[in-house]
């Protein structure tokens, strides 16, 4: 593709794919490159079945490309937490008071799969698998890599550039290389946690061995399992642990710790994982961490979006739909400013960066809440509260609900007036000097929001 107006795009998973996808429907060329093979062509993940929350901000963003409604044809509604406590009956914490709130499971490889095969309907993309971008030249739009297919060097030469290309992202180490000039703030957290996949296979019927539509926790303290739904009656598993302690992924070496350590702290889940010692010596353990920086843009010429510029840890399941929300806010600009990019990059990182900071902040926060207090008996108290204003004052929204059901309410205004509610409500579980009134509940948070008015 040789046009001096086209836009190179690094980076073929789920924010690259819907970029790219629509830019074709705005009328632009684009050239996608990807240094993994094409996922449609070879099954990556050694054919594991890996699936994520999907909930409103990532649908506003599909419907943008008109496939709303195609994607959710895909999913599996998922009402609530079905926390498994180590003692006592399992039980489910809606995620909202309001019926039809829900999130959605859905497949990555195939929700990353019709991304591209929508695009490739277009002429105006050209897709580069096994293309590892290696160097950006950030004045020029000029990207330098491998070709690993043909075995050769290539380089291309854009408009633009824009790094979807993780959290290892080359793009923004690209920036970072340039940091006196652009005065590149970055930071990256790790968490001391790591995770792991494992799964439960559908019944010999080929039906859901637990319960379908919810996605399952099994807190246990510093340490957690999840389970969300796969359309083939399988649910993917994974392990939240930390990398040190006696129960750690460094430390659960051999068979007989690993089934010591699960007939003590998973005893209700094993008769669903028969083969798990199979997959825990098989599949790898996964980094956590999040990324921070700021500029996301260099001359009006190359921009980061989606991980590449904020990558956070899974816990408020909302990594991939911040992404698809980047691409959506991205489109929304583009009416604004149409090509003139550096008045389109400029906006839109002034416009994202604090709401991804505050939706970084709040997945560490999540974090805690569903491995630690999810069973803890003031946060049940405080979420049937919760519950009970969801369903009693229309214009009450938990801090989940803002995140998770409202996608036109930034995520920093999310932030802001769901910890204030949080400290009234679990300000009133905790005082155990009177019996909590919720009516005395519902006249402190209405007052909040009478105070907050012009802040939200
Ligand atoms: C365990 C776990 C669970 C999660 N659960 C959820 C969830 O439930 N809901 C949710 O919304 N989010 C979830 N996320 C977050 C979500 O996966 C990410 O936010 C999302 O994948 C980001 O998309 P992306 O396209 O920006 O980056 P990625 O998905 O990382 O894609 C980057 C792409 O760039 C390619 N690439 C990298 N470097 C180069 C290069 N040099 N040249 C060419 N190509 C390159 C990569 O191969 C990859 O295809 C989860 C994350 C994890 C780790």
């Amino acid at each position: 593709m040789e046009d001096s107006k086209k836009i190179i795009i690094v980076g073929a998973g789920l924010c690259g794919s819907l970029l790219a996808l629509r830019l074709v429907q705005r009328g632009f060329k684009v050239e996608l490159f990807e240094k993994r093979p094409d996922m449609r062509r070879k099954e990556l993940d050694a054919g594991r079945s890996i699936n994520l929350a999907l909930s409103s901000r990532g649908l506003w963003a599909l419907d943008r490309v008109g496939l709303k409604d195609r994607v959710l044809e895909t999913c599996i509604p998922m009402k609530g937490r079905l926390v498994h406590p180590i003692d006592g009956d399992a039980f489910l914490s809606p995620y909202s008071g309001r019926a039809d709130d829900h999130i959605n499971s859905v497949s990555r490889p195939g929700l990353n799969a019709l991304l591209l095969d929508v695009a490739e309907l277009n002429d105006d993309i050209q897709i580069r698998f096994e293309c590892s971008v290696q160097k950006v030249n950030l004045e020029q739009a000029r990207v330098e890599g491998f070709d690993h297919k043909n075995n050769c060097s290539f380089s291309s030469q854009g408009a633009i550039v824009i790094g979807t290309d993780g959290a290892g992202s080359v793009v923004r180490r690209t920036l970072m290389a340039r940091t006196p000039e652009l005065l590149f703030n970055y930071s990256q957290d790790f968490l001391r946690h790591g995770y792991k996949e494992l799964s439960i296979l559908p019944d010999s019927n080929g039906g859901f061995k637990i319960a379908k539509n919810a996605l399952h926790i099994w807190p246990r303290g510093h340490f957690m399992i999840i389970a969300l739904p796969n359309l083939d009656a399988s649910f993917t598993l994974t392990m939240f642990h930390p990398y040190e302690s006696e129960i750690g992924f460094n430390n659960l070496k051999t068979k007989e710790q690993l089934k010591a350590f699960f007939e003590k702290y998973y005893a209700d889940l094993l008769p669903y994982i028969p083969h798990y010692q199979e997959e825990y010596f098989s599949n790898p353990v996964g980094n956590l961490g999040t990324i921070k920086c700021y500029p996301w843009q260099a001359y009006g010429k190359c921009l980061i979006m989606g991980d590449a510029s904020h990558a956070i840890v899974p816990f408020y399941g909302q990594g991939m739909n911040a992404s698809f929300e980047d691409v959506r806010e991205f489109d929304e600009l583009m009416d604004v400013h149409g090509d003139d990019w550096d008045k389109l990059f400029t906006s839109f990182q002034d416009k994202r960066h604090k709401n991804t900071n505050a939706i970084a902040d709040l997945a560490i926060d999540n974090f805690y809440e569903m491995r630690d207090r999810v069973d803890d008996i003031d946060f049940k108290e405080k979420r049937k509260l919760e519950m009970h204003l969801e369903q009693n004052y229309k214009e009450y929204y938990s801090k989940y609900s803002m995140v998770t059901f409202r996608p036109e309410l930034p995520y920093e205004k999310a932030m802001i007036l769901g910890r204030k509610q949080d400290e009234i409500l679990l300000n009133m579980v905790r005082d155990k000097s009177q019996v909590v009134n919720v009516d005395r509940v519902l006249t402190k948070i209405k007052e909040l929001h009478e105070n907050m008015r012009n802040e939200i």
